[in-house]
């Protein structure tokens, strides 16, 4: 038997370890050696039982790999053992190679029927068997590794889908986090944190969108840019917690007046865009633009109504400017600048209200660009210089001041007023640096002339509100400019316009205290323009009242305006101040003046503001001749 091949497949079992046991039932002892010798030569362990009942009790014992059954046996033979195996086991769990030496095939047939594997006839070819019996634990061992590999796989299976699960989880959790994390990047980078109104970068695009479906559907959306008036006031006054509040408020209140399609937007500090979309079609110019004029209306209406911050009622109010596509501008870029010029015309048309670009507005907005641009660099080019009026006493007909006004001979742009620049140096804050030009020349200018013999003669300086506000230096400008040049408080004196009363803060209250204490008198200028009330005359200790030109220029024209100048020059009286009358420019006005007991004159009839070595030729001409009050030839300075 030495030839008998082994299946790779059984000596990979065998080799692995595990010994194949086959259980032989037969009655006859000499078979069941024989068929032992052969098996035990393939490596097989054999069990023998010489009936069916052993045989079955065997089994139940420990299941065999395989069964060799003799069909006849006494007692119970071959097929009843099948059939009651078959109960318990399947053909796959337990192979049985029938033994028989039953003839006819259809005996056969039956007892593969009854759940036998296989069968060999008697007599007993071993060969034959051997075949038989290594192909049935060939097939069961194939069906176990299949089984063991088929439920490995499950296994596996099973791992790698709990595997995949929790690495989908995983994955899911990650792309929630993402995506929590890229919508808050996207609302930072699209709204403003403090209003949750789009910001710029939004903003910007949504106009874009609004244009090209504009282009498209022959649509008239509006622009407009929107500023707080005197915002800064109430931050540096209040504090940011409250100015933060009074923006998200403002932010609400405009939220309301806009529809739903417009977008509200705040471009940063206390300025916001809207886009106000135009949902009809082929709307006339006209009737947009009343359309327009009412949502302006609204804002403006929206922001009467007082803020109420921290307790305290605030009233802020907006300047707005509206450029309407396409007529105004067929871009964004060209529609937001000109939004932003129409709202710099509201500011300067007195804050609280809207305009609507038009084109005459963009040069006046460049001419304001390059007048700002210019100004940075005027103090370092040396291109101001001080002119000097005089102010005359109605009494002696001397002069007894000199008010310092500012010129500037821009190398760019000429001759540029200071009602053209003052107010930019003011918005800009270079009306500080300026301011101390102002006073320190004035101050060496006064030393010369008081040197030179005229020891009563002071300079005014016009002052704005801006040089009143905190750490500006202005009162240690003065102490330093004074000392310096050995001057007395009483060579100087400051003009002040009612604006830096209506602005009255703490610091402005305290400045005006320290110079007080320093001796400096303060005079109102432009009285009657502003809105000061005589409160304010009274809680500050001013020293004169400079009744405005524009009265004096009507004094014999309006009955109106004479009634004004009589009760302001009586009004001063009382409250013990002296009265200035600027812009006379007639010797009518100067007589109504005197008569009134109006004590100084200022105003072309004397002179024009002129230049220091003018001046002092004036000084001579006037004061040395002790001249009674009366024209003199006008100097050709520059008003
Ligand atoms: P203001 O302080 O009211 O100065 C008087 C203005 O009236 C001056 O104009 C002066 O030239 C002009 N004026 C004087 N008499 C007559 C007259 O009889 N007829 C006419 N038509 N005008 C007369 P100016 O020099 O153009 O100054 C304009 C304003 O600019 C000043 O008004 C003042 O508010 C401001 N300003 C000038 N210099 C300074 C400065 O150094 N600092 C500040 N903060 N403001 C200044
Ligand atoms: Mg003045
Ligand atoms: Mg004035």
């Amino acid at each position: 038997m030495t030839e008998i091949k082994l299946a790779s497949e059984i000596q990979e079992v065998i080799s692995s370890g595990r010994i194949l046991n086959v259980l032989v039932v037969d009655d006859s002892k000499v078979i069941r050696s024989a068929i032992r010798e052969i098996l035990e030569l393939g490596n097989i362990q054999v069990t023998e039982a010489c009936n069916g009942k052993d045989a079955l009790e065997l089994i139940y014992n420990n299941v065999p790999d395989l069964v060799l059954l003799d069909v006849v046996m006494p007692g119970m033979d071959g097929i009843s053992v099948l059939k009651t195996l078959r109960k318990s086991y399947s053909k796959f769990q337990l192979p049985v190679v029938l033994v028989t030496s039953l003839g006819s095939s259809s005996e056969i047939v039956q007892a593969l029927d009854f759940g036998a594997n296989d069968y060999v006839t008697k007599p007993v070819d071993f060969d034959v068997l051997w075949a038989r019996v290594s192909n049935q634990l060939m097939q069961k061992q194939t069906a176990e590794y299949l089984r063991l590999a088929q439920s490995n796989l499950e296994k596996q299976v099973k791992q790698r889908t709990a595997e995949l699960n929790t690495s989908n989880q995983q994955l899911k959790n990650e792309i929630e986090v993402r995506l929590l994390a890229e919508n808050q990047l996207q609302k930072q980078a699209n709204y403003d944190e403090l209003t949750g109104l789009p910001n710029r970068s939004l903003a910007t695009d949504r106009l874009y969108q609004t244009l090209l479906k504009s282009k498209r559907h022959n649509l008239k959306p509006c622009l407009a840019f929107l500023d707080l008036d005197n915002f800064k006031y109430i931050n540096d006054t209040f504090g940011h917690a409250a100015g933060d509040e009074l923006l998200r408020e403002a932010s609400r209140r405009l939220t309301e007046c806009a529809r739903e399609s417009d977008t509200v937007a705040r471009l940063g500090g206390d300025e916001f865009l809207l886009i106000l979309e135009d949902d009809r079609a082929n709307n006339s110019g006209q009737l947009r633009e009343t359309g327009i004029r009412h949502i302006g209306e609204r804002i403006i209406e929206a922001f009467s109504a007082p803020f109420l911050i921290e307790g305290h009622e605030l009233n802020i109010t907006a300047s707005l400017g509206f450029a309407m596509y396409p007529k105004d501008g067929d871009d964004s870029n060209k529609l937001m600048r000109h939004a932003d010029v129409a709202m710099y015309r509201s500011k300067n048309e007195g804050k609280n209200t809207f305009c609507f670009y038009s084109p005459e507005m963009s040069a006046k907005a460049m001419m304001r660009m390059n007048i700002e641009s210019q100004l940075r660099q005027a103090l370092e080019n040396n291109e101001f210089t001080l002119h000097y009026q005089p102010i005359v006493d109605s009494k002696s007909g001397k002069i007894v001041k000199a008010e310092a006004l500012l010129r500037w001979d821009c190398e760019n742009l000429g001759m540029i007023t200071p009602d053209c620049f003052i107010p930019i140096a003011e918005e800009t804050g270079l009306i500080i640096p300026i301011g101390e030009w102002v006073i320190e020349t004035a101050c060496k200018q006064i030393k010369k002339w008081r040197d030179s013999g005229w020891i009563d003669l002071c300079v005014t300086v016009n002052v704005s509100a801006r040089q009143f506000q905190a750490n500006s230096s202005l009162v240690e400008t003065i102490r330093r400019s004074l000392k310096k040049n050995d001057l007395p408080a009483d060579a100087i004196q400051l003009e002040l316009t009612e604006g830096v009363l209506m602005k009255e803060t703490e610091s402005s209250a305290e400045i005006m205290a320290l110079l007080e204490d320093m001796g400096i008198k303060l005079l109102i200028d432009d009285f009657g323009t502003g809105y000061a009330s005589l409160s304010y005359l009274q809680r500050y200790n001013f020293d004169s009242v400079k009744i405005d030109r524009s009265y004096i220029s009507n004094v014999l024209l309006s009955r109106q305006d004479e009634k004004l100048v009589k009760a302001v020059i009586a009004m001063a009286k009382s409250l013990g101040m002296s009265v200035v009358s600027e812009g006379v420019e007639s010797k009518g006005q100067l007589d109504f003046l005197i008569k009134e007991n109006c004590e100084f004159i200022q105003g072309y009839y004397f002179s024009k503001p002129v230049q220091a070595d003018e001046f002092l030729t004036l000084l001579k001409n006037m004061n040395e001749l002790k001249s009674r009050v009366k024209p003199l030839k006008i100097v050709s300075g520059r008003a």
